[in-house]
């Protein structure tokens, strides 16, 4: 039975399915970046809500941005917008349930006016943003937007036919301003620190430059609310698709797996209004940035801990390489020892508790979050998810040992090759450049930190210098599983 809106009363028979009439909803949200997280995540938050027959103003109209997204962008199209979520619940079930959320869906490539229009429309109030962490644009090294970028350079020159986020956000907010209507909510749902700060400053860069007129009007109507997500969200695989069709005789080109544990901190700081998300489970609060902190230095990280040291010990998914005991003991001590210490106030919230399940949902078996997917977009990810533990440790004068070891295992992970000699699939806007550098650091280890846009000014703290070139050197001579045997018995 193929999933499309005139066969959802025969899969209801089957699967839960909206009990809502879609035609009845109106579209209040547009989202960039209909990938699977934003499918598990903010589409079933808002899936919730519209069940519970609330908020029929707030339909999302997904955009996909890219030209890479006509796969996912032509399979909403053939169905209607909807996709099954499967929930794989701790004790090995499956809970699967029909989104419908997503009421309207739109291929930039392809008619980016229309997607400038939709963002202007006076009924979208918050336009929401899952972009990955590359797609912020951000220079770690001059700590501003990087308008060295070409599709930048091209958004400039051709303001009308943008690739950008940010070109199509200020034409969207021009037409906004020209036709004397309200500004809106622009909601970052990726995981960087401050997303909200992040996008606002990111987009009145490029507004200064684009259309210096229009900056005062985006800070006077446009909000930029900080949010922490999570959910474990990994890839959709062939077997995914096969076993939905298997066990419930739905054909579903593209659903989503999550994990069950979710949760949404956001700020509650929106231009005109907001679906009641509270409602069903997601927390508005004052201050966003210590819960973040805690996920980006603890869940983020420890992801791409495990994937790192996984994929160089030959391991394939998350919780396979959770269940090395050498593993997931050096995650505790990361955790505990570097981590811990650099954590804000966390008011009700059971900073042991959540370390403790963050152990239980990465290895968690039916997940099977591909360590290729956690280990992709590395330099992006060290710089948010790792390297601010390490400059506030040096600042705190505490330790970054552990730290420097995962630097090191990365800078060795950067040569492609696990430690079997089996090559590693590596995706990476700067995959060039790590290579380049990985390659210098095989004689002089040093030549990774000079990733500039990465480490910036770290390169430049003997303490953490001399770390890294320890566990580079120690890695290379004894493995990664040996020197963890060591560390984990002289820290124990
Ligand atoms: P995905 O690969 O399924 O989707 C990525 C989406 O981002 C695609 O729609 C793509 O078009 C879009 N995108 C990528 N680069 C872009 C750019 N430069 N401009 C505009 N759009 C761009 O990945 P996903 O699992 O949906 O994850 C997306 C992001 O969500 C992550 O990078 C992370 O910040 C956040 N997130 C993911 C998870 C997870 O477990 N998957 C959990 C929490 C947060």
């Amino acid at each position: 039975l193929k999933l499309n809106n005139s066969n959802l009363s025969k899969i209801s028979e089957r699967v839960l399915v909206p009990n809502y009439n879609r035609l009845d909803i109106k579209t209040g949200i547009v989202h960039v970046g209909i990938g699977g997280f934003h499918r598990a995540h903010q589409a079933y938050y808002t899936d919730l809500l519209l069940q519970n027959n609330k908020n029929k103003d707030w339909g999302i109209c997904g955009v996909a941005l890219l030209d890479f997204d006509t796969k996912i962008y032509n399979t909403l199209k053939e169905q209607d917008g909807l996709y099954t979520l499967i929930i794989k619940e701790l004790d090995g079930t499956h809970t699967k349930q029909v989104i419908g959320s997503i009421v309207e869906y739109l291929f930039a490539p392809e008619d980016p006016v229309k997607v400038i229009e939709k963002m202007a429309h006076p009924d979208v109030k918050i336009i929401t943003l899952t972009i990955t962490e590359g797609g912020y644009n951000y220079n770690e090294a001059t700590r501003g937007f990087d308008f060295g970028n070409t599709l930048i350079k091209h958004d400039l020159e051709f303001p009308n036919n943008p690739k950008t986020i940010y070109g199509y956000l200020t034409q969207a907010l021009k037409l906004r301003k020209e036709r004397g209507l309200k500004g809106c909510t622009i909601q970052s749902c990726d995981n960087i620190q401050e997303n909200g700060h992040m996008i606002k400053n990111m987009l009145l860069s490029y507004v200064k430059k684009a259309q210096p007129s229009l900056t005062n009007w985006i800070i006077e109507n446009v909000s930029f609310p900080n949010a922490m997500v999570d959910r474990i969200t990994p890839a959709t695989s062939s077997e995914d698709i096969t076993s939905l069709k298997n066990t419930s005789g739905i054909l579903d080109a593209w659903p989503v797996v999550c994990e069950p544990f979710k949760q949404w901190v956001i700020e509650d700081n929106f231009a005109q209004g907001r679906p009641d998300w509270g409602n069903v489970g997601a927390q508005f609060v004052t201050d966003v940035v210590p819960y973040e902190k805690m996920k980006l230095s603890l869940l983020n990280a420890g992801h791409s801990v495990i994937g790192i040291l996984g994929a160089l010990l030959g391991y394939q998914t998350i919780d396979q390489a959770v269940h090395n005991k050498n593993i997931s003991t050096f995650l505790h001590l990361y955790m505990n020892v570097e981590v811990t210490p650099i954590l804000g106030n966390l008011e009700g919230l059971d900073l042991d508790l959540y370390k403790k399940t963050l152990l239980e949902r990465f290895g968690n078996k039916n997940i099977k979050d591909q360590i290729e997917r956690i280990c992709s977009e590395s330099s992006a990810k060290f710089p948010i998810f790792i390297l601010p533990t390490v400059k506030a440790q040096l600042k705190n004068n505490g330790s970054v040992d552990l730290a420097a070891f995962i630097v090191a295992a990365w800078a060795i992970y950067s040569l492609g090759k696990d430690e079997n000699g089996v090559p590693l699939v590596i995706k990476d806007a700067n995959k060039l450049l790590l290579d380049v550098k990985a390659t210098a650091a095989v004689t002089n280890p040093e030549a990774f930190l000079e990733l500039e846009t990465i480490f910036g000014e770290l390169k430049n703290s003997t303490k953490f210098k001399e770390a890294y070139i320890k566990a580079y050197n120690n890695i290379t001579n004894n493995g990664v599983e040996q020197c963890l045997r060591e560390i984990n018995s002289n820290s124990l």
